[in-house]
C-alpha cells in the first residue's frame, strides 16, 4: 500500500506551497544519501519524499492527486508520471543544502550560484558567450632542434575574433532578450535518476548564458563574432623533449563566438627520425663502419655529431659492436642542467664487391695464422668453440 503524499511530507491536505517546500527541504536533507551512506531505509524515504514533493509542488498534479489519488498522477514519479514543466527538484538546490548557500529569489532553497561562487550574471561577465574550442596541431622537430631547444614561429589557421564587429556578432551593437530562455540565460532540463525526476539548470544554448541575443547580425561574420583567419604563434620548445610531448598555449586556440573566451592551442611534438643518428633518452647513437685493418691497427676518424664533426680515436684491436663514447655531444636534459653523450657503435666494414687485386691480398692475409680465430689457443676462444661444438653436435 502506497503512502499518502501528504503523510510522507508530514503536512496537512490544506498545506500551502511554502509549507510543502519547507517540509520537503527538511526531509530531503534528513534522508539525503550523502548523509546516510549505505542506508536502504533512508534511500527509500528519500525517494518517497522526492516523489511526494514532485506531485504536491505542482498545482495541476496536486489537484489530480487530491481528486484521484496515486492513480491520478501515475504510479510514481520515477516511472515517468511527470511531463515537461514539472516542478521537480533541482540537484543544485540539494547540493546547496550542504554547502549553506544563501537565499535567492526564484529557487525554493536559495541560489546554487552562491555555492559555486558565481551567479549567471557574474558568470556572464567573466566569460560572455560560448567558450572557443581547443586546437591541436603537430609540430615536427629535427633532433638538432630537440638537442638544444628551439623557438618556432608557426602559421596556423583558426577561428579569430571578427574585427568588423569586435567579436560581438552584432551589426550596430544592439541586443534583445533571448527567446529561448526569456532573458534568464538558463534552461531547465528534466532528467530521471534512481531518486526520481530532477530538473537540472543548464546554460542556455542559444545565448550561451548571456540572456541576450544580437538584434542584427554582423554581415562579415554572420553574427558569430568569429571567422577563419591565419595567425602566427611563437612557441618555445625546451631541449630534451620527446615524441608525443605537448605544449599547451592558454587562450591561443579558437576564439569564442561573440566574445567568448578563446580555447587553448595544444602543440603536439613530433620527432623527425634522423638519417644519421638514433636516440636513446638523452644520448644519441651513431653507427660507424670501419675496415678490418683499421679495427686491428687502430686509427683516427672524423664522425658527425649533432653539433658538427669531431675527431675520434679508434684504439688498436677494437672489437666489433664496441660503443665509443663522445661525452657531452648528446641532448640537453629537459629538466635541470646536463647533457647526454654520443655513442659511436663500431661495425666492421665488409665490402660487397672486391677487386681481383684485393682478393689476392686477402688470400695472403688468410695464410697468416695469427689473424684467424682457429689459430688462437687462448682460453676464451677455446671455451667458445668447445661450447659451440657442444650445442651443434
Ligand atoms: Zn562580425
Ligand atoms: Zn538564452
Amino acid at each position: 500500500m502506497k503512502k499518502e503524499y501528504y503523510e510522507v511530507l508530514g503536512v496537512s491536505r490544506t498545506a500551502t506551497k511554502d509549507e510543502i517546500k519547507k517540509a520537503y527541504r527538511k526531509l530531503a536533507l534528513q534522508f539525503h544519501p550523502d548523509k546516510n551512506p549505505d542506508n536502504k531505509d533512508a534511500e527509500e524515504h528519500f525517494k518517497e519524499v522526492n516523489e511526494a514533493y514532485e506531485v504536491l509542488s505542482n498545482d495541476d498534479k496536486r489537484r489530480r492527486y487530491d481528486q484521484f489519488g496515486h492513480a491520478g498522477v501515475g504510479s510514481s514519479a520515477a516511472s515517468g508520471g511527470a511531463g515537461a514543466g514539472s516542478a521537480g527538484v533541482d540537484l543544485n538546490d540539494i547540493f546547496n543544502m550542504f554547502t549553506g548557500g544563501g537565499r535567492r529569489g526564484g529557487s525554493p532553497f536559495g541560489g546554487f550560484e552562491d555555492a559555486f561562487g558565481g551567479g549567471s550574471a557574474r558568470r556572464g561577465r567573466q566569460s560572455p558567450g560560448i567558450h572557443g574550442t581547443d586546437l591541436k596541431i603537430r609540430l615536427k622537430l629535427a633532433l638538432e632542434e630537440i638537442a638544444k631547444g628551439v623557438e618556432k614561429t608557426l602559421k596556423i589557421k583558426k577561428q579569430v575574433t571578427c574585427t568588423v564587429c569586435n567579436g560581438t556578432g552584432s551589426k550596430n551593437g544592439a541586443t534583445e532578450a533571448c527567446a529561448t530562455c526569456h532573458g534568464t540565460g538558463e534552461v531547465r532540463q528534466v532528467s530521471k535518476t534512481m531518486f526520481g525526476q530532477f530538473v537540472n539548470i543548464a546554460v542556455c544554448p542559444t545565448c550561451g548564458g548571456e540572456g541576450r541575443v544580437i538584434k542584427e547580425r554582423c554581415t562579415s561574420c554572420y553574427g558569430e563574432g568569429i571567422k577563419l583567419g591565419e595567425v602566427t604563434v611563437k612557441v618555445t620548445v625546451p631541449s630534451g623533449v620527446e615524441d608525443g610531448n605537448y605544449i599547451t598555449l592558454r587562450g591561443q586556440g579558437n576564439a569564442g563566438p561573440r566574445g567568448g573566451a578563446a580555447g587553448d592551442l595544444i602543440v603536439v611534438l613530433e620527432e623527425i627520425p634522423h638519417e644519421l643518428f638514433s636516440r636513446n633518452g638523452n644520448d644519441v647513437i651513431y653507427t660507424l663502419a670501419v675496415s678490418f685493418a683499421d679495427l686491428v691497427l687502430g686509427t683516427k676518424v672524423e664522425v658527425p655529431t649533432l653539433d658538427g664533426a669531431v675527431k675520434l680515436t679508434i684504439p688498436p684491436s677494437t672489437q666489433p659492436e664496441t660503443m665509443l663514447r663522445i661525452p657531452g655531444q648528446g641532448i640537453s636534459h629537459l629538466k635541470g642542467s646536463g647533457k647526454g653523450d654520443q655513442y659511436v657503435k663500431v661495425n666492421v666494414y665488409v665490402p660487397k664487391e672486391v677487386s681481383h687485386h684485393d682478393k689476392e691480398l686477402l688470400k695472403d692475409i688468410k695464410k697468416s695464422a695469427g689473424l684467424s680465430p682457429n689459430a688462437h689457443n687462448d682460453k676464451e676462444a677455446k671455451t667458445f668453440f668447445e661450447k659451440a661444438r657442444g650445442i651443434f653436435s
